[in-house]
């Protein structure tokens, strides 16, 4: 019997999109399929939009079904990946949530799930800037902001499931309200609204700035903007994003000195930007994080991009293939 090549489908579900595909074993899309989800629809009108994502990247991929050996998906949200349960979700909405049965009644191949930050540093670990490295953080800045520690090769979990979440050290103990009820967390000062609000309030305050025709033109004013204007040279933008730098800095230098990782990868939109905030994080860094060697730590954006988290949906899928073929197949002497 010839050994085929094992391929799985990964997929990635966030708050506003759902992207599938088919992924081999080096870690390379084959058949990709994106939809565009309508926030806060009920549990069974998205898992419909998933499965009909994954059908079609299938599709594409030329690929049989019997070639896919299983599928990983990756959401945001507290789960319970053994039981295939989303307990609670704040982006999606969901309160104890089946979401595994539903998926693989209806494509018939063996699912399992994991929450998308945990999926991005195992997306990293397996195919990204962590395959070389055996202890490494990922910090995903987007809406918000989402983090996970690879320790010893292995996502490290925490004892519920929430271990990582670096978005929510308190970097400012008098700063803005975060979503999780705190005040000053990192992601209420740095994630993208935290970006687009201190441009804002700069601009209120009549700064001269690229940013006040940008806003003109488009409100409200979008973290985007500000990083277009830096690559325009503005002044105000350029000001912003060291600022934004300093903050992430005080936060992955807690991080650092926690964990002591070989490298700190920056994912999610807002390290598009990392040429802007990059320099000042790195200062806040050496600044903070003193008992790790000066600049043991390396700090560098993702390679992986936005694909990170549906790789490491489809690594998780492969990895858990692999098991049950062990499983099943007798060992020889
Ligand atoms: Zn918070």
């Amino acid at each position: 019997l010839q050994t085929e090549v094992p391929h799985v489908i990964g997929i990635d579900l966030g708050g506003y999109h759902v992207s599938a595909a088919v992924v081999n074993p080096e870690g390379h899309l084959i058949g990709i399929s994106e939809r565009t989800v309508e926030r806060f629809r009920p549990p069974a009108e998205v898992l419909a939009i998933l499965v009909s994502a994954a059908r079609e990247a299938l599709e594409r991929s030329g690929l049989g079904h019997e070639a896919i050996r299983g599928i990983g998906v990756g959401l945001p949200g507290t789960l319970r990946p053994t039981e295939g349960l989303c307990l609670f979700s704040t982006i999606l909405n969901w309160q104890d949530v089946q979401i595994r049965d539903p998926i693989q009644e209806a494509l018939g191949l063996p699912t399992c799930i994991l929450n998308n930050v945990h999926a991005t540093a195992v997306g990293e670990l397996s195919f990204g800037a962590g395959k070389d490295v055996d202890n490494f953080a990922c910090v995903s800045i987007g809406t918000g902001i989402g983090g996970g520690v690879i320790i010893g090769g292995e996502i490290y979990r925490g004892d519920s499931d929430s271990a990582g979440e670096v978005g929510h050290i308190t970097v400012d103990p008098d700063g803005p309200e975060c979503v999780c009820g705190n005040q000053g967390c990192l992601e209420a000062l740095t994630a993208g609204p935290a970006i687009a609000r201190m441009a804002a309030e700069s601009l209120k305050l009549g700064a001269q700035s690229l940013l006040t025709d940008m806003a003109a033109q488009s409100q409200p004013i979008r973290a985007e903007h500000v990083f277009r204007a830096a690559r325009e040279g503005d002044a105000l933008a350029i000001k912003i994003w060291e600022k934004v730098g300093r903050y992430l800095g005080l936060g992955i230098a807690t991080l650092i000195t926690l964990v002591n990782p070989r490298r700190v990868i920056l994912g999610g939109r807002v390290s598009q930007a990392f040429e802007f905030f990059g320099p000042s994080l790195k200062e806040e860094v050496r600044r903070r994080a003193r008992v790790v060697p000066r600049d043991f730590t390396e700090i560098l954006p993702s390679p992986l991009g936005a694909r990170a988290s549906l790789l490491g949906s489809a690594a998780t899928a492969l990895a858990e293939a692999r098991c049950r073929e062990v499983a099943t197949v007798p060992k020889t002497v």
